[in-house]
C-alpha cells in the first residue's frame, strides 16, 4: 500500500498549480462574481486542465474521466479560487451525461469543445419545488408536432446565463429523461438567482415551449436518474476534494498569524488552546484528504459502485472544513473578520458545500441505508 501520489497524478497537481497561480491575481475580484470572470476562463484555457473532463476519444486527456486527478485539481484550486474550482468543475459535470449517453453526433459536437474550454455547459436538476427531493421535479416533456415540446424552470443552476447547453433533467410518461438543449433554442431564458453569501455564477432557467427533435435525448427515454447517477459517482468525490483545499488554504492561514502575533508574551501558536486548535485542525485535513483520495481511487475503478464512499468523503470533507475553517477564524482574532481577507472569504465559500451535490443529511441517509444492507 502506497499513500503518495504517484508522477502522472503529481503532474497533474503541478500543471493545477500553475493555474492557480497565473489566477491569484484575479482570485479576489473573481470570487465575489456571480458572471464568468474573462480572465479566470482564458486561463482556464490556457491550463489546459479542461480536458481531464472529456475522454480521449473526444479530445480528453484519459481514456475515461479520472475522479483522482479531478479531485486533485479541485484540491489546489479550491484553496486559491473558488470561482475557478467551479468553472473547472462544472465542465465535467454538465457534460459527463453526454459522455456516458450521447449519441455519437452530440459527443462530436460538444465534448471537443469542452474539453478546449471553448463553450461552457451545464447540468439543470433542480427546481423550486425540488432540490434533495429530484423526483418531485416538474419540468415536463410532451410529445409535440414534429418531436418534443419541454417545459418547466429550473433553479440555482450554475453556469446559466454562461452555458453554450444546458443538460436537463425532465419527466415524461415513460419515467425521468435528460435533454440537452442548446442555450440559443428558442423558448429558453434565464434570471439571475438572488446573490449568495459567496457569490456564484448561478441562475433560473426556463423552458417555455422548448421545440426539439426525439435526438435531443440524452440515451433512452426513462433513462434520466441513472445518469444522475453516473454524474454523481464521478464527480460527487471532487466536492470532497475542494473541501480539503479549502480547509488547508484555511490552516495556512491560521499558521501564518498565529506564529508571528504575539500576546502574554508568547506567539498565539504555543498558547495552550490554540495550539490545540491547530492540531485539531490538521489532524482533519490529513483524514478527510486521506478519505477522499481513498474514495477517488475507488471511483476510478468503479464510480458507481463506490458512490456510496464518495458520499461518505463529501460528507466528512465539507463537515470538516465548516469546522476547521471556523477555528481559523477564531485563532485570528479580529483580524479573521476583514471583509474579502482570504480567510473571510473562505469561511464563506465553506458553507454550501454543505449543502450542493447531497445535503449533508441527505448523504448520511444513503450511507445509512448501505451499511444496514452490507451488515449481516
Ligand atoms: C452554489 C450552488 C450551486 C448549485 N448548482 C446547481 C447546479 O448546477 N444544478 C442544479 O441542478 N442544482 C444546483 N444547485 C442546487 C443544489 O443542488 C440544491 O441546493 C441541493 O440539491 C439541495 O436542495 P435545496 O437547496 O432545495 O434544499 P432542500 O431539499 O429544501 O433541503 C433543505 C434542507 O433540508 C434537509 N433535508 C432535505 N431532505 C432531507 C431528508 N430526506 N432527510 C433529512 N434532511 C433532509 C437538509 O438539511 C437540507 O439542507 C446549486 C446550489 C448551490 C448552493
Amino acid at each position: 500500500m502506497n499513500f503518495e501520489l504517484d508522477e502522472p497524478y503529481l503532474a497533474i497537481q503541478r500543471q493545477a498549480r500553475d493555474f492557480a497561480c497565473a489566477i491569484e491575481p484575479l482570485a479576489t475580484e473573481a470570487d465575489e462574481m456571480s458572471e464568468i470572470h474573462p480572465g479566470v476562463l482564458t486561463a482556464l484555457r490556457e491550463s489546459g486542465l479542461s480536458d481531464l473532463m472529456v475522454p480521449a476519444e473526444y479530445g480528453g486527456r484519459t481514456k475515461r474521466l479520472d475522479p483522482l486527478a479531478i479531485c486533485i485539481v479541485r484540491e489546489v484550486l479550491m484553496a486559491t479560487s473558488a470561482h475557478a474550482d467551479s468553472m473547472f468543475a462544472l465542465q465535467g459535470i454538465g457534460s459527463y451525461a453526454i459522455t456516458v449517453a450521447g449519441t455519437a453526433e452530440q459527443r462530436q459536437q460538444w465534448l471537443p469543445r469542452v474539453a478546449a474550454a471553448e463553450v461552457l455547459p451545464a447540468l439543470a436538476l433542480t427546481e423550486p419545488d425540488a432540490g434533495s427531493d429530484l423526483k418531485s421535479i416538474t419540468t415536463e416533456i410532451t410529445p409535440g408536432a414534429d418531436g418534443l415540446l419541454l417545459n418547466g424552470t429550473k433553479s440555482y443552476i450554475s453556469n446559466a446565463g454562461a452555458a453554450a447547453f444546458y443538460v436537463v433533467f425532465a419527466r415524461e410518461d415513460s419515467g425521468f429523461s435528460m435533454l440537452l438543449v442548446p442555450a440559443d433554442a428558442a423558448g429558453v431564458s434565464v434570471t439571475p438567482t438572488p446573490e449568495l453569501i459567496a457569490p456564484h455564477v448561478l441562475g433560473d432557467v426556463r423552458f417555455d415551449n422548448v421545440r426539439l427533435s426525439p435526438d435531443a435525448r440524452l440515451g433512452n427515454p426513462g433513462q434520466g436518474l441513472n445518469l444522475v447517477l453516473a454524474t454523481l459517482g464521478v464527480f460527487r468525490v471532487s466536492v470532497a476534494g475542494a473541501a480539503v483545499g479549502l480547509a488547508q488554504a484555511a490552516l495556512e492561514e491560521a499558521v501564518r498569524h498565529t506564529r508571528t502575533r504575539v500576546q502574554f508574551g508568547r506567539p498565539l501558536a504555543r498558547l495552550g488552546p490554540v495550539a490545540q486548535m491547530l492540531a485539531d485542525c490538521w489532524t482533519e485535513v490529513e483524514m478527510t484528504r486521506l478519505l477522499t483520495y481513498r474514495a477517488a481511487c475507488l471511483a476510478v475503478n468503479d464510480p458507481a459502485a463506490s458512490l456510496n464512499h464518495s458520499s461518505m468523503a463529501k460528507l466528512a470533507a465539507s463537515e470538516a472544513a465548516s469546522r476547521v475553517v471556523d477555528r481559523c477564524v477564531q485563532m485570528m482574532g479580529r483580524y479573521g473578520l476583514v471583509r474579502d481577507s482570504k480567510i473571510e472569504r473562505l469561511y464563506r465559500q465553506a458553507r454550501p458545500m454543505r449543502i450542493y451535490e447531497g445535503a449533508s443529511e441527505v448523504l448520511r441517509l444513503g450511507i445509512a441505508r448501505q451499511l444496514t444492507e452490507e451488515v449481516r
